[in-house]
């Protein structure tokens, strides 16, 4: 855990968040401004500050993301009408909490190429 980050004390539960899945590995939450109707972030567990951070001993629990993301999918009710993914790493890709994170967008047409 690292002390400043805002998503390591969601984990924690020592600030509040609308959380729809929890397992061993994995934290879901709704995003707190949503850019979609859906807005869901799905986040590793343990601190790993992006992908540009991430090593090979983390290619378990990015794959456990990854499905998580595809279960709360169809939980949801969006999974046939199919949903956006996104993962922005450091400056260039817009990251603003430096805690991996993959965004689950839903409920609408997304575009491409995106901005
Ligand atoms: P990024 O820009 O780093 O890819 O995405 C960070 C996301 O976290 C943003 O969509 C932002 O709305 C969301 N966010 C930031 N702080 C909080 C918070 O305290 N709670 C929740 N639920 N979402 C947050
Ligand atoms: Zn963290």
């Amino acid at each position: 855990m690292q002390p400043h980050c805002i998503f390591c004390k969601i984990v924690a539960k020592e600030i509040p968040a609308k959380i729809i899945y929890e397992d061993e590995h994995v934290l879901a939450f709704h995003d707190l401004h949503p850019q979609s109707p859906v807005h869901v972030l799905v986040i590793p567990k343990e601190h790993i500050t992006s992908l540009a951070h991430s090593s090979d001993e983390h290619t378990t629990v990015l794959g456990h993301c990854l499905r998580a993301v595809a279960k709360i999918a169809v939980e949801l009710g969006v999974s046939e009408n199919g949903y956006r993914t996104v993962i922005n790493t450091g400056a260039d890709g817009g990251q603003s909490v430096h805690h991996l994170h993959v965004h689950l967008l839903a409920g609408r047409q997304h575009g491409w190429p995106p901005g």
